[in-house]
């Protein structure tokens, strides 16, 4: 069995707050060890089923390099860094039995996800695919879907939970934290926490078959909501893209898999810098 395990950060037990997924800060120190911990706890699971599995873990959240290397379970393979072609599911090109999302969190907009955002806070208030808003989770449940692989658990927030659920019917998912707000949450202990996950892994792969995960097939109708107008003058410098409404953009992507590399490129190529407060 191939496992690919996407790891983000801000769905982690005990995170609630930036300076907890930013690097540079105390408490990311901390918090970067709680995430390579869950992480090694769903790896722990996938081995559990099969002692001859192949893990690869996608570290995923910001420069995609917190997941502490000599603290994960020596049996995954790890990979870091960006950009990557595949984003947050680098590794999907090589096919996989199941993806495992770890520490992801709602989508923009969501009033009470802790930390809730979409790729780029800074920059993207909203993703549509085909007039449907779609987080993190819905884009990374519908890329693997198009890769042919389902996404068999999502751990964070109940609100994250819930929202797995909606993209993907059947789906397994473990809430290690309730959601207060955005920048608070009553959270599982980090023990607790991993071993919650540990143990839902092996439930999660045998329903693999009976999870109807969210896909496009064919052509989809992009459109992405930037926080400014401002933001989207040079990503209309991108052939194909146009404006659309005040703040938004649009894309008519031949396929899914472009629409989520449209994505990461207005997410890399919007100006940060322009936000003024
Ligand atoms: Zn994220």
């Amino acid at each position: 069995m191939r496992v690919l395990i996407s790891a983000d950060m801000e769905g982690v037990a005990g995170v609630v707050e930036y300076d907890d997924v930013r690097p540079g800060t105390v408490s990311y120190e901390r918090c970067r060890r709680l995430l390579t911990d869950e992480v090694s706890a769903a790896v722990r699971g996938v081995f559990a089923v099969d002692p001859q599995a192949d893990v690869l873990v996608a570290d995923s959240h910001g420069d995609f390099r917190n997941i502490l290397p000599d603290g994960l379970d020596r049996r995954a393979r790890l990979v870091r860094g960006r950009p990557r072609r595949h984003g947050q599911l680098a590794g999907i090109e090589d096919g996989a039995d199941a993806v495992i999302l770890v520490g992801y969190h709602a989508k923009a907009g969501v009033e009470h996800g802790v930390l809730a955002h979409t790729v780029a806070g800074q920059v993207i208030f909203d993703v549509r695919c085909d007039g449907r808003s779609l987080g993190e989770i819905g884009l990374n449940v519908a890329y693997a879907a198009a890769h042919g692989v389902p996404t068999v658990l999502v751990t964070g927030d109940e609100v994250t939970a819930a929202e797995a659920r909606d993209v993907s019917p059947g789906i397994h998912t473990v809430a290690v934290k309730q959601a207060l707000g955005g920048w608070a949450a009553a959270s599982l202990h980090p023990d607790e926490a991993c071993a919650r996950i540990e143990a839902a892994v092996p439930g999660a792969l045998a329903a693999r078959e009976s999870i109807r995960p969210l896909r496009f097939d064919g052509p989809v109708s992009l459109e992405i909501d930037l926080v400014r107008p401002v933001m989207g003058e040079p990503v209309l410098l991108v052939p194909g893209i146009e404006r659309c409404g005040d703040r938004g953009v649009r894309y008519a992507a031949p396929d899914f898999e472009t629409a989520y590399r449209i994505v990461e490129l207005v997410a890399t190529i919007a100006p940060v810098g322009s936000i003024v407060s």
